[in-house]
């Protein structure tokens, strides 16, 4: 068995254990496969063991794997950094943008949205911990971003992603998804319902699932230890 398909069974696995264990309806967890610095012959391969989300945080290398499987059924997602002055390739090629940070990348999008496609799934990314430097919404400025963004008729606002500080401990992995659980659950209206919490990744996709994570977006546990920038071969 290709080491892919392995790693995919493994972790298919490890979100089938902690729905489990922690009272989640079987299947209510979906994988986003993180394909960021991954040569175009690891996804092809991911598709054949049935694979079909992607996750992508480079938009010039996401493109290129975009067109180059064209012919699979994936669905891909955005997960990365937005420039403002490159949404449009964002809003013409992803199914899903995860990283959402201000009113005026949504407006960008919005209007760059083809007409022939259908609105564009997006999550706001949220930053729970002020000290963090990954970006990010500070939670006290999403009330009136969900309101503006949800009247934005090309988007379709579904929910939250957070991206925490690392740590080993499950008690300390589960609190920053605890809070944006919180925030979804206060957020969430029939007007707008929020059906998506995006967090979980390699490390901690477990401390997401017991708190109601919905998808999980993992990278190294799938395809195996990601090479520094500069030592890739493409
Ligand atoms: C790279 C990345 C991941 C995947 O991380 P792994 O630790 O490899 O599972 C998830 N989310 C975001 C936003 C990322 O940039």
């Amino acid at each position: 068995m290709s080491l892919i398909k392995a790693g995919l069974e493994k972790v298919v696995e490890r979100i089938r254990e902690a729905e489990r264990v922690y009272g989640r309806q079987s299947g209510s967890v979906k994988l986003l496969a993180v394909s960021k610095t991954r040569p175009v012959c690891d996804l092809r391969e991911a598709c054949l063991a049935g694979q079909q989300r992607f996750g992508e945080s480079y938009l010039q290398e996401a493109l290129e794997k975009i067109g180059q499987l064209d012919n699979q059924d994936a669905e891909w997602h955005f997960i990365g950094r937005i420039q403002s002055n490159k949404t449009r390739p964002i809003a013409e090629n992803f199914d899903w943008v995860h990283s959402i940070e201000n009113l005026k990348q949504a407006k960008r999008i919005n209007e760059q949205r083809p007409d022939n496609l259908p609105p564009l799934s997006i999550c706001l990314q949220v930053k729970i911990d002020p000290e963090e430097d990954k970006g990010g919404i500070a939670p006290g400025e999403l009330a009136e971003l969900v309101a503006q963004i949800s009247e934005l008729p090309c988007l379709r606002l579904r929910g939250l992603m957070t991206l925490p500080a690392p740590s080993s401990n499950l008690e300390s992995q589960r609190r920053p998804f605890r809070r944006l659980r919180e925030l979804r659950d206060q957020l969430s209206s029939p007007q707008v319902p929020l059906d998506t919490l995006s967090m979980g990744m390699s490390a901690d996709l477990e401390a997401a699932i017991a708190e109601g994570s919905t998808i999980v977006r993992v990278g190294t546990a799938i395809f195996g230890p990601r090479k520094p920038i500069n030592q890739r071969s493409r």
